[in-house]
């Protein structure tokens, strides 16, 4: 594995910021706001990062311990973190690249299957899976030696915009200003919330169990998903060496109960479910991490900007948008609203500033059509998915089918999920 090389020394964190300024400040330290907070410092703006959680070391994985949270990142991913210089310095041993995926209907069979291949598209591969903690802690390896980037362990409570800049007021006291403030502080956004900004919310009334599992099988580089009668998606994700990742979407009280079962009775339940699909294509399995369930919701801001009294803010990642996790975009999404702020940023005219409504008025709509489509197209097929008529199901299994008669139709689906970022 190949590190971050500087020749800065590592910097600590601030640790009384009093009525500090800074050019831009994110608010929010997770992966969004650290990829965009380095981005930004990387651009040469004076870049402030605060979160609660940025003292927090995030250990580098090793061995055979494969992190609870792990990802599908989409080719858009990959070039952001490319161009932010992370993606060389990862560990490619601990990444697995996805070739194909195949989507089964409620039967299980290969007659309502769609299959995604990038032979077929003419692409090196889909996607790459991987934890959550490879990306984040190289990424915050390389923040910690940006020199542009001060980081803050702290919590914003308030905000004031006023026409010249923004301050933003600290649990510990102090107060932070800036031209610019980011906000990419999660699905329940403080900023959002204080700055007023509406959402559309809905609750899917599911969560989702996540594992990790060894098979018997190689998983071809293929990950696979199963919609199941009733609403209940389990998807298989190959991870390196014969791993899978599971994502098990379902009712709480079934995740509750999935959470407390025996290895014996794991195998019972894939057994049961799709026709035994699941160990017939990646033979016995052996739990190998602590089950666990996050709770599932739809989000979308009606802004991805301040509002006309407070413009000087744009919401990224889950402050802007959360999504089903059946396509496994909720991340790449956020970090295309990064690598779009950025070329924003890094395109404009001599004479704007990064805070000119122009500016940010430019994000807020190449954003909304990107977030508008994934959120649609994932909340359609969850709640088509959920239907429990005999005809919707026979409908849908045989639209599988269909579509994957169809090139043109996947090579469409093929190109949203990989995502157009571009870089100048
Ligand atoms: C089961 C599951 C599987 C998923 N799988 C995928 C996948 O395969 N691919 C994919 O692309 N996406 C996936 N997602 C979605 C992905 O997890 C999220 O979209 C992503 O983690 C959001 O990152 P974020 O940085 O925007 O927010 P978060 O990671 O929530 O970070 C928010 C940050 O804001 C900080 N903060 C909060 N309040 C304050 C405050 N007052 N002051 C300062 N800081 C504050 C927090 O401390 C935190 O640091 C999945 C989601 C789930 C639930």
């Amino acid at each position: 594995m190949s590190e971050v090389h500087t020749k800065h020394p590592s910097k600590p964190l601030t640790p009384h910021p009093q009525n500090r300024t800074a050019d831009v400040i994110v608010v929010g330290g997770g992966i969004v706001g650290k990829a965009c907070a380095l981005g930004l410092a990387q651009q040469g703006f004076q870049t402030i990062e605060i979160a609660p959680d940025l003292g927090q070391t995030i250990p580098s994985p090793q061995g055979n311990q494969w992190g609870q949270r792990i990802y599908a990142f989409s080719p858009s991913t990959q070039k952001l973190l490319a161009h932010l210089q992370i993606w060389d310095a990862i560990d490619h041993d601990r990444l697995q690249t996805v070739r194909d995926m195949r989507i089964y209907g409620d039967r299980g069979g290969k007659e309502d299957c769609l299959h995604l291949s990038a032979f077929e598209a003419g692409t090196p591969q889909l996607a790459w899976i991987g934890e959550s903690n490879l990306i984040e802690h190289t990424i915050d390896q390389a923040c910690r030696f940006q020199n542009k980037l001060e980081r803050i362990s702290d919590a914003v409570e308030k905000i004031d915009v006023d026409p010249e800049k923004t301050t933003l007021h600290l649990k510990n006291g102090g107060t932070l200003s800036a031209k610019l403030v980011i906000a990419a502080d999660g699905a329940n956004s403080p900023i959002r919330n204080e700055l007023g900004i509406s959402t559309t919310e809905e609750s899917y009334s599911q969560s989702a169990v996540v594992a990790n599992w060894t098979c018997t099988y190689p998983h071809l580089e293929t990950a696979f998903q199963w919609f199941l009668p009733g609403g209940d998606i389990v998807a298989m994700l190959p991870l390196p060496g014969k791993q899978v990742s599971m994502v098990w979407s379902t009712s709480p009280e079934h995740a509750a109960d999935l959470l407390k079962l025996t290895q014996a009775q794991w195998l019972d339940q894939f057994t049961s479910i799709a026709n035994g699909a699941i160990p017939k294509q990646l033979g016995e399995l052996t739990l190998n991490s602590t089950p666990a369930a996050f709770p599932l919701r739809k989000i979308r801001a009606q802004r991805f900007i301040g509002p006309k009294a407070s413009p000087r803010v744009a919401l990224i990642g889950d402050a802007a948008h959360v999504m089903h996790p059946l396509a496994g975009q909720g991340l790449n999404l956020g970090l295309r609203d990064v690598a779009v702020l950025l070329n924003t940023l890094s395109k404009r005219e001599p004479f704007r500033q990064p805070n000119d409504l122009v500016l940010l008025r430019r994000y807020e709509r190449q954003r909304q059509g990107d977030t508008s489509a994934l959120l649609w197209v994932t909340d359609k097929l969850k709640k088509l998915f959920s239907a429990t008529s005999n005809t919707e199901r026979q409908l849908r299994n045989w639209g599988l089918g269909l579509v994957n008669k169809s090139h043109f139709i996947k090579q469409h689906l093929i190109e949203r999920a990989l995502g157009e970022i571009d870089f100048e």
